[in-house]
């Protein structure tokens, strides 16, 4: 089975996907990747073909989502999964795009055992082998390498995922060491929350003080959008992000 789907992709790779000059218009448009070398541009650009292919990206709530949009939301997917591979996103398939923040007004018991609607609106959601939901308006807001982006803070959440719970700890390769990953992003974390807490103005959005993996998640984003500053803010930090996404963005 896996050599068949090897052999698709291979094909629809070889069957072209997308367009030259609409390529070029929408990558263009993402510092991460104007940095990149020819190779890794090439690399990305497959990766997008098949994320276009195998996922299903759909529009809700009165949006309409063109072709470009669609590959802005792929190419910053795809940057996470560079040199890990796209069957870093597989068992799910659906990106799901307000126009705008959403309340999914889900239902939950409190401590107290009453069921409550929890009604926070959101800019961007990822559910464990389900769908990433995202508002159009802060993915539009995307890109412009100001250390937030909401596309690479979900996607970051679904890499997470793959070990079994969003935890901060996604799964590490051959070579990385647990307790050396631990060490740095609980050290990280706890400097974090302690910055927060004094009430301090902190470089990462404050968000990422509420857990372990939006911490991750957050710091995913600086890695790609603002690499060199990350590395000098939180180098041990940085070290792991860079073994575990395969990528050392600070060198381009
Ligand atoms: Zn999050």
């Amino acid at each position: 089975m896996f050599g068949l789907r090897q052999w698709r992709r291979q094909r629809l790779l070889r069957s072209g996907g997308v367009e030259e000059a609409t390529w070029l218009r929408a990558v263009n448009r993402f510092s991460f990747a104007i940095r990149l070398t020819g190779q890794e541009r090439k690399q990305l650009r497959d990766l997008v073909v098949l994320f276009l292919h195998e996922k299903q990206i759909s529009a809700a709530g009165g949006l309409v989502l063109d072709q470009e949009m669609k590959l802005g939301i792929a190419i910053q997917a795809c940057i996470l999964v560079l040199n890990l591979g796209i069957d870093y996103y597989d068992r799910w398939v659906e990106i799901i795009v307000y126009p705008d923040e959403f309340v999914p007004r889900h239902e939950f018991r409190n401590e107290h055992g009453l069921v409550e609607t929890d009604e926070t609106s959101y800019a961007g959601q990822a559910w464990l082998h389900g769908p990433v939901i995202l508002s159009w308006a802060d993915v539009a807001n995307a890109g412009d390498a100001d250390g937030v982006n909401v596309v690479i803070h979900e996607f970051a959440h679904k890499l997470d995922m793959l070990s079994g719970a969003a935890d901060g700890l996604p799964p590490l390769h051959a070579g990385m060491e647990r307790r050396v990953w631990h060490a740095a992003f609980a050290e990280a974390y706890q400097g974090f929350c302690d910055a927060v807490e004094r009430g301090k103005d902190t470089w990462l959005d404050p968000y990422a003080a509420e857990h372990p993996s939006e911490f991750f998640a957050v710091i995913s984003e600086a890695f790609f959008e603002d690499p060199k500053e990350t590395q000098r803010r939180y180098p041990a930090v940085y070290e792991q992000l860079k073994l575990f996404y395969r990528q050392d963005p600070a060198l381009r």
